[in-house]
């Protein structure tokens, strides 16, 4: 922890409700400088800003913001903790999906060809591969209105795919034994995302880009020093510290609702999730990428990726609702899912039945209603701003996020549909 910068320090925007208003960047003595051109691939540069803002939670949706506010030149301060991608964050672990088809949701579509788009240009920026193009088949018992839906949308999107009848499957990817599989949906540009190491570059860029990274627990506002006039004036931390800033974003996943109980204890909820991964046999590549895509089958409520980095064949099933303490609870895999996913392979990918386990891990989501992201601002606290509810799909849309948060925060124009779908509810 960097203790010097530990120090009660006035930010900059006195009284301003939203930071990025020209009225709180001439107080804060800022200079409003004219957006530069929008660079379409990689997102846009927000105009320049004043003022410090601590970012609370360095997963997709902290590291991505910050990241935004500081290469908008905010003092930007991203707090974490445990770090950026550590084994408790839901944002942590080997891989993440980059998949395209989101039934009849075409926001959620378009904002994953936004993102594909920005997690390639600013890989070559940094020069680290954080993507691999690994393909996906979703397979379904047989082609449904659903699935038609799906495809439409798709279309729509301008995203390549294509629906591939059940023993054609089999024909393309014999590793797949495509017994009951009436067809699948291919998406040849569906990648993985190389999760962990996603979180520690996105943190150091953060970093290059004038931001500070701290580990350090955040008090819950509730917890630190008190409101004033409807404004958070700073964020006490575990140990005594505090932080002055003019804005304080929480995106801090699974531990949302114990940071607001009152405001999000009903909305999120924060299930337990045991993902596996098997050794394939020695000298077979059939079940690596890139010889096999992600898989997922909905109606088997398991998905799955193929050996990515030697972590082994990941077979994940899904669908408990058992709750899990994201800071407390052992991440021991249960005997029970263990059971469900070789039952899996033993259906699916038969070679794999008697493979043994080789890794596991037990994480979290931080379900929020209908799926939906939360992200606005605290109905009490002007500066305040929640910034979560990823329910198992957010983290492909971290570098979309990211921008879409900052302008919230920095009070810019955003998509007024957005702003409503992921309204966070007042408490009765
Ligand atoms: C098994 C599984 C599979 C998934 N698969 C996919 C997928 O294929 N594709 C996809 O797009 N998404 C997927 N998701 C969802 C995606 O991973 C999450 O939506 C996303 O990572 C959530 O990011 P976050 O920033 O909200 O939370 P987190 O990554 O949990 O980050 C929150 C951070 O806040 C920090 N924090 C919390 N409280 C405090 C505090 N008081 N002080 C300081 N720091 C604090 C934590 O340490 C943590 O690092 C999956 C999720 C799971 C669990």
């Amino acid at each position: 922890m960097k203790r010097r910068t530990f120090l009660a320090r006035g930010g900059g925007l006195v009284g301003a409700a939203a930071l990025g208003s020209k009225a709180a960047q001439t107080l804060a003595g800022g200079e409003l400088l004219p957006p530069p051109a929008r660079d379409p691939a990689r997102g846009a540069r927000l105009p320049r800003s004043g003022g410090r803002i601590v970012v609370v939670g360095a997963g997709a949706f902290g590291g991505w913001t910050a990241l935004h506010l500081a290469e908008a030149g905010v003092e930007v301060v991203l707090v974490d903790a445990y770090g950026p991608g550590s084994a408790r964050a839901t944002s942590g672990g080997d891989s993440r999906g980059l998949r395209f088809a989101y039934g009849d949701r075409a926001i959620y579509t378009r904002w994953a060809v936004e993102a594909a788009q920005r997690w390639r240009v600013r890989q070559e920026e940094w020069g680290t591969e954080l993507m691999l193009t690994t393909g996906r088949i979703s397979l379904f018992p047989a082609l449904t209105e659903a699935t038609r839906t799906t495809m439409s949308v798709l279309e729509g999107a301008g995203v390549d795919h294509e629906w591939i009848e059940g023993a054609e499957v089999g024909r393309r990817w014999p590793q797949v034994a495509p017994a009951g599989v009436g067809g699948a949906l291919w998406e040849p540009d569906a990648t993985a995302i190389r999760a962990n190491l996603a979180c520690r570059v996105v943190a150091a860029n953060v970093e290059a880009a004038g931001g500070e990274l701290r580990v350090a627990r955040a008090l819950p506002p509730s917890d630190g020093p008190a409101p004033a006039a409807g404004r958070l004036p700073a964020l006490g931390f575990e140990g005594g510290d505090s932080l002055e800033a003019d804005a304080f974003v929480f995106a801090c996943g699974s531990w949302l609702a114990g940071l607001f109980p009152d405001l999000l204890g009903d909305q999120i909820s924060v299930p337990r999730r045991d993902v596996f991964f098997f050794g394939p046999p020695a000298g077979d590549d059939r079940f690596s990428h890139p010889n096999l895509p992600n898989f997922s089958e909905g109606s088997r409520s398991v998905y799955g990726f193929p050996d990515l980095d030697g972590f082994g064949f990941k077979v994940a099933p899904f669908g408990g609702l058992d709750p899990f303490d994201p800071d407390t609870d052992e991440r021991v895999p249960a005997a029970h899912w263990l059971r469900r996913a070789r039952e899996y392979l033993a259906l699916r990918f038969p070679a794999m039945a008697d493979q043994p386990l080789v890794h596991s891990r037990v994480c979290q989501l931080e379900n929020a209603p209908g799926d939906h992201f939360l992200i606005d601002r605290h109905p009490e606290l002007e500066n305040v701003w929640i910034a979560g509810g990823g329910s198992g799909h957010a983290f492909k849309h971290g570098p979309v996020l990211g921008e879409y948060i900052a302008r919230r925060v920095l009070g810019q124009e955003t998509d007024p549909e957005l702003d409503a779908l992921w309204r966070v509810s007042a408490p009765d």
